[in-house]
């Protein structure tokens, strides 16, 4: 009897012992990564959960809670139309919506995410449950947006430039052609022709049908606060296509050895392998990418404000045009076509190492080395628009350095992937490569940009919200 009562003690003892350390298991690890603090009128929600045996999680359940009331957003029982997706063995990942659809009464304020999970321990007879929770603000209200501009017309590769009002003052708004948005930037401030601006609602964007994009590309204006509620309104405009010339660049083993060591020397960004021209290729095309990503990089440090001058750039008049924006480029060696390429910018030629000019006022924003590019700066002119001046000999400038409309950058050279001693200059606005006809046309400037800057004083919307 004794014996049995022993034995009886130890198993009890050791089922409590399991029961403990069963209890001391990893529970689940949740992250509430979306939304990150503001709810809008449909709002993405994403959790995610770090759980050993991701399969047998239970319970798992989502709910929203807002003024004291629950709703129950997501659960294992009833999923709704969240979604929830094993990623491997032990991750578990819901996607739901959050808005008027799934809350019906869903109010601007603050409310709370909740989530609870669990996973079986002991065989199903014990469970380790975790919880998160976030607090998030509710915000119903869609901005609003319209257009005061009128008559904007927009070449393939060129630029247009779009003045809208936009409330609450706080949300972020600028013009979307495709899927390429330009941010917008306020107006207040500027002075037009002795005309200051000071509306606070007033914004103004400049943006591009770039030159491989659709001539009937949607273009709008858009607002977006940080609930993701966005408002849009579209703007008469016009697209006009622009030939863009082909042309064949022979190249020979001289060319080669001369600019693809030199190239390679001053770059990490790619190693190629092979012959010279198989480095060569590689040059022209992923350095070439790369190097056109590093310059979009600059986009975001644009000055808020207009920092150009005047009613035209530099057109670089005693320069003689060598190549054209957007010329379809075939590269010809030994009577072969070897590779394409789309050459956006200009390559202007005068003499050897002459001054080349800042085409505006501006702040430089970089001025070294860049692969295909050789000696590189680039200046900023504000609210996106910038100026690119390629294949120096030498450089007169630092990044942070302000400079005057046809300062001296340095002088002209053969840097990087150059045949001979050229200028290779463009425009970028938020970082894509643009059409620089247009600004070294005053007609332009004054059509496109300052005439709708100086109508925004009396002008009614023209726009329509939707
Ligand atoms: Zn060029």
């Amino acid at each position: 009897m004794k014996y049995v009562v022993g034995l009886v003690l130890v198993l009890l003892l050791a089922a409590g012992g399991a029961f403990v350390v069963a209890g001391r298991a990893t529970p689940p690890s949740i992250a509430i990564e979306k939304p990150e603090k503001f709810v809008g009128l449909a709002t993405p929600l994403e959790v995610a959960i770090t759980v050993p045996d991701a399969a047998s999680m239970k319970p798992l359940r989502v709910v929203f809670e807002q003024n004291g009331k629950q709703t129950t957003l997501f659960s294992l029982e009833d999923p709704g139309k969240a979604q929830i997706k094993q990623e491997g063995t032990d991750k578990v990942r819901i996607t739901a919506n959050i808005g008027k659809q799934t809350i019906p009464d869903l109010q601007t304020g603050a409310a709370r995410i909740l989530v609870t999970a669990g996973r079986p321990v002991l065989r199903k007879m014990r469970t380790i449950e975790a919880s998160a929770s976030k607090d998030v603000q509710v915000r119903l209200e869609r901005p609003r947006v319209s257009v005061l501009s009128t008559h904007h017309y927009v070449n393939l590769g060129g630029t247009e430039f779009v003045v809208y009002k936009v409330t609450p003052d706080d949300v972020e708004s600028g013009v979307v052609v495709g899927e390429v948005e330009y941010p917008g930037f306020k107006a207040s401030g500027a002075t037009v022709d002795g005309v200051k601006i000071t509306d606070p609602s007033l914004r103004v964007a400049f943006f591009a049908l770039l030159y491989d994009q659709d001539l009937n590309a949607p273009m709008r204006v858009f607002a977006r606060d940080e609930a993701g509620n966005v408002a849009r309104a579209d703007f008469e405009h016009r697209t006009f296509p622009k030939p863009f010339d082909k042309r064949n660049i022979p190249i020979d083993d001289q060319f080669l050895e001369r600019v693809v060591p030199a190239i390679l020397q001053g770059t990490t960004e790619v190693k190629p392998e092979g012959d010279t021209l198989a480095k060569f290729l590689v040059i022209n095309s992923e350095l070439r990418k790369k190097n056109a990503e590093k310059i979009a990089s600059f986009a975001k440090q644009t000055s808020p404000e207009l920092l150009w001058r005047g009613i035209v750039f530099h057109p670089f008049r005693n320069n003689a045009v060598e190549s054209a924006f957007a010329s379809h480029r075939t590269y010809v060696y030994k009577g072969k076509e070897v590779d394409h390429q789309v050459h956006l910018g200009f390559d202007l030629a005068s003499t050897s190492n002459a001054p080349v000019l800042a085409a505006n006022r501006g702040k430089v924003l970089f001025a070294e080395e860049l692969g295909i590019y050789g000696n590189c700066v680039i200046i900023d002119h504000g609210m996106g628009v910038q100026s690119l001046y390629a294949h120096l000999s030498s450089i007169d400038v630092k990044p942070g350095q302000d400079v005057e409309k046809e300062q001296a950058l340095g002088r002209s050279g053969m840097t990087g992937l150059a045949g001979g001693d050229h200028l290779h200059f463009t425009m970028l606005l938020n970082g894509r490569m643009i059409n620089p006809v247009e600004w070294w046309d005053s007609h332009w400037i004054e059509d496109r940009i300052l005439r709708k800057l100086k109508a925004v004083g009396s002008a009614a919307p023209s726009g329509t919200q939707n």
